[in-house]
């Protein structure tokens, strides 16, 4: 019998997958492959700061450290590299933007991330007030993450490639039954898809339609991420994402042509280069109401566990709350209450 069976694999079951294999606990990962989830289409960026009031980003303190441990860790593991940490430069729209970022520099609880000297000229960009530099961001290839990581497990027998219907599991007092093998504990990470799972009815998502291009910029310096009405983040080859949109009500996974005319119009504020659109790609992020991740058990299935909610900070959420829940599985420990799922019935 396998430890753990875990549904769902974007980069809350890899991830999950990867501190249990870690800690020498067995599993199958279940995933259906589809072409696109939110976390292949993510721009896959981590950013400590808040910039609407230049503070800390939820535990970003705390996670930032293990973040760059864990993916290290595991780029050693599969033999690949897919972390690219590249300093971020915010746009100054106003003087008075410039002069509170430089005193949050000088002073402040995110002073470590915040670069004094502002930067005045970058070819390509329109930035008459200059630019601030943010330090210690960067970006995981999310593709490169999530396919690399499950040719690895299946090449370990621990992958399998399938859409699981919920009837098709069977609970039992001693074990949960799947495909003709057992597990002793189940890990729901199904992203916005959860929302139909019958063993977490409480659960609430908010999920968030969000849509990036890929664009061709001749001449524009790849040693920067760009922050002001979009984000712009280099990828190499002259190839930048442009992300990202917010969409509440649109729940379809295509890519729709209000969302790259918004890209665009928010792009032509600052980028004075010409560019080639040569990618568009939607997907929904599986947001919460609270906008903190959800962790924790069901309600109403013992040895049934669930994984969800990291809403537009996957790639930071993901190595932390992974384990934190896996020792509040096997050692008994507690949750932070701001992710625990028991508070969902608080947001309802
Ligand atoms: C445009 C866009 C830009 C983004 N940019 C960033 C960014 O810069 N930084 C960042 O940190 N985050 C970003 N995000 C958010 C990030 O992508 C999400 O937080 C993260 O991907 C959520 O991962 P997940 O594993 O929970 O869900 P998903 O990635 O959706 O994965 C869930 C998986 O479970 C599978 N599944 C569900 N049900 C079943 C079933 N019954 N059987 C088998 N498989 C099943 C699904 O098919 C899917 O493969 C972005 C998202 C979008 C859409």
């Amino acid at each position: 019998m396998k430890n753990y069976l875990i549904i769902g694999g974007g980069i809350a079951g890899v991830t999950l997958a990867h501190q249990l294999e870690n800690r020498n606990l067995t599993f199958d990962l279940v995933d259906n492959s589809p072409k696109y989830n939110s976390t292949k289409v993510a721009a896959g960026f981590w950013n400590p700061i808040v910039f609407k009031r230049l503070t800390m980003s939820f535990n970003a303190d705390k996670m930032l450290p293990i973040l760059k441990n864990f993916y290290s860790i595991i780029e050693q593991k599969i033999d690949n590299s897919f972390v690219n940490e590249v300093p971020q430069l915010k746009i100054f729209s106003t003087k008075e933007e410039r002069h509170r970022f430089i005193d949050k520099a000088i002073v402040s609880e995110v002073s470590q991330f915040l670069d004094e000297e502002p930067i005045e000229k970058i070819e390509g960009i329109k930035a008459p007030f200059g630019m601030g530099k943010v330090i210690g961001t960067g970006y995981i290839d999310t593709v490169e993450y999530i396919e690399k990581s499950l040719e690895y497990f299946e090449s370990n027998g621990s992958f399998i490639n399938k859409k699981i219907d919920y009837s098709e599991i069977e609970y039992t007092p001693d074990y949960t039954g799947f495909s003709g093998k057992k597990y002793e504990k189940v890990i729901y990470c199904e992203g916005y898809h959860a929302v139909h799972n019958p063993l977490f009815p409480e659960l609430r998502l908010k999920p968030t339609k969000g849509e990036l291009l890929i664009l061709e910029i001749p001449g524009l310096s790849q040693d920067f991420a760009f922050a002001k009405s979009a984000g712009l983040i280099p990828l190499g080859n002259q190839q930048f994402i442009v992300g990202s949109t917010y969409d509440w009500e649109d729940m379809t996974e295509d890519a729709t042509e209000a969302a790259r005319k918004k890209l665009l119009y928010n792009l032509s504020d600052f980028l004075e280069l010409d560019y080639k659109v040569i990618d568009h790609q939607a997907g929904i992020r599986p947001s919460s109401f609270d906008r903190r991740p959800i962790i924790g058990k069901s309600s109403v299935q013992a040895n049934v566990y669930i994984m969800n909610g990291l809403g537009t900070k996957g790639v930071m959420y993901a190595p932390f709350y992974s384990d934190m829940l896996i020792n509040f599985i096997e050692h008994g420990a507690k949750l932070d209450e701001e992710v625990d799922f028991v508070r969902i019935n608080d947001l309802n």
